[in-house]
């Protein structure tokens, strides 16, 4: 169903009409060679319209477009915050936006700089010895992740180990990346806290473990209580721990994953490191991991040596051992950039206080929703927490009617039934970006839905009213979206 539209360009298409003009043929002109392989302009049917009406259509269409420069979009595990124009500043300086990835070393030694530096700063402050920054994307770093997990156990001869053990509150990426790499997904159970439950944890680890993929925090947006001790019972027993480093927006500057214990981490850029996100990437999913991981990494890396003159040259390494290339060229290389620049913008001190403010905004609008609505594991949340819709359900409205509401009220729906483990989830993360008078604007906006839930469900059954397009049929709209004009009537 689609709400009332401004008229589309081919409605108001009229002969004649031309948003384009060229100047006078200064060549001789001459006939192509075989007009059967041109269309018939007839028969493609493109409206004439002037160059204004054509300006208006896209300007028009692209507001169709919810994104972070328009409104609050407290999409829970996708860290959707800010993301400076400075970043796109510096990206697009001629140094970094006009090189070519087949240019030969010497001349882009600014930008193998930016690699080698992007890879120092993501080890400190994630604890780790070395990192390739090929991954295009999470779920790419996962690979990349589990892959030299399993080169690992391989290179030692130890081809016992055949199951990778991922929590029940994990993200669909982890069981999907360990099955793709040949290994059985063994799911562990959380216990009534939002821990790995280390009982079923004891049970399940053994000789046969290739690793346990962690989140930490977790999907709950939860600090696992006892993360010492899952490492300690996952290495005893001659696995490795794999860290899915999405939240690390959390705990940055505060803890690191390579002290903790972690043998290998994913970081997303376009989550923590603000470089953008949504609408296909590109996404930058760097891989971070231990001395004893670091000779499978996609190579190349950036290394640094002194040259003669005594001056820092910078130098692609091709790791033997590698896994192997996942990336065309050298990785995303605009979201390093980007990444850079923000990390040097806000220094050491700068990174703790965006996941102490991320952590403050969580827990602040947490507690202005928990009487409203169910709050499952109702302990301090790190960057973001899941309610539950169960109450609301109770009377008959879904927490999908509640997400389709929200569009209403002009934001972005937060995480919707994921995690799994929870009855109806509503996962909500604002992120430090956010100001008290948003995130105030959006408890009173959440309550007054709840309140609607009460007085008139129906009212919250039908929603979205002010949308561009109304209530989908979601599937259809997945499997077979209409993505061309059609003449409605
Ligand atoms: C986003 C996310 C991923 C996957 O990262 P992409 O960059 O989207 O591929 C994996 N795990 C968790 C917990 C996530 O939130």
């Amino acid at each position: 169903m689609t709400a009332a539209l401004e008229p589309l360009i081919y409605e108001i298409s009229t002969p004649g009409r031309k948003a384009y003009s060229l100047p006078e043929l200064d060549v001789p002109t001459t006939t192509l060679p075989d007009n059967s392989f041109l269309r018939d302009p007839d028969k493609i049917g493109l409206p004439e319209v002037a160059e204004l009406d054509m300006v208006r259509h896209f300007t028009h269409l692209s507001r169709f477009n919810y994104s972070i420069d328009g409104g609050f979009y407290p999409l829970g595990s996708c860290t959707m915050k800010y993301n400076p124009k400075l970043n796109e500043d510096i990206a697009r300086l001629p140094g970094f936006f006009d090189v070519h990835p087949l240019q030969s070393e010497d001349t882009v030694q600014g930008a193998l700089q930016v690699q080698y530096d992007l890879q120092k700063a993501l080890a400190e402050v994630s604890g780790f010895d070395a990192v390739s920054l090929q991954p295009a994307a999470g779920a790419q770093g996962e690979l990349v992740g589990v892959l030299c997990i399993r080169a690992y156990h391989l290179a030692r001869g130890d081809k016992a180990r055949t199951k990778i053990l991922v929590p029940d509150a994990a993200h669909g990426t982890n069981p999907a990346t360990a099955a793709i790499c040949g290994y059985q997904v063994i799911t562990i159970k959380s216990d009534s806290r939002g821990n790995v439950d280390l009982a079923h944890l004891r049970q399940m680890v053994g000789p046969d473990t290739a690793g346990l993929m962690l989140t930490n925090p977790n999907t709950l947006g939860l600090f696992d209580e006892n993360l010492l001790e899952v490492c300690e019972i996952v290495h005893q027993a001659g696995g490795l721990m794999y860290g899915d480093g999405a939240n690390f927006n959390a705990i940055m500057g505060i803890a690191r994953p390579g002290d903790i214990g972690f043998d290998v981490m994913h970081i997303n850029l376009h989550k923590t490191f603000s470089t953008p996100h949504g609408g296909g990437g590109p996404g930058s999913g760097p891989v971070c991991v231990k001395t004893h991981l670091a000779a499978y990494l996609p190579g190349p890396v950036v290394e640094k040596e002194l040259g003669e003159n005594g001056d820092a040259r910078y130098y692609f390494k091709h790791l033997p051992e590698s896994i192997g290339k996942v990336r065309s060229f050298w990785g995303n290389f605009g979201m390093h950039v980007r990444a850079l620049t923000y990390i040097r913008v806000h220094g050491a001190i700068g990174l703790r206080q965006v996941s102490e403010n991320a952590v403050l905004n969580a827990n602040y609008l947490m507690h202005k929703l928990k009487g409203a609505y169910d709050l499952p594991y109702d302990r301090t949340c790190m960057h973001e927490f899941v309610l539950s819709g169960r109450r609301q359900k109770a009377k008959g409205v879904k927490t999908l009617d509640i997400a389709k509401r929200l569009l209403d009220y002009g934001y972005h729906a937060p995480t919707i039934y994921f995690p799994l483990i929870v009855e109806e989830s509503i996962m909500i993360e604002p992120t430090e970006t956010e100001s008290k008078t948003t995130l105030d604007q959006f408890a009173v906006d959440m309550l007054k839905i709840a309140q609607e839930v009460d007085d008139s469900p129906d009212l919250v059954k039908n929603a979205p009213y002010n949308t561009p397009v109304l209530r989908l049929d979601e599937t259809t709209a997945a499997r077979k979206p209409v993505v061309r004009f059609r003449c409605f009537g």
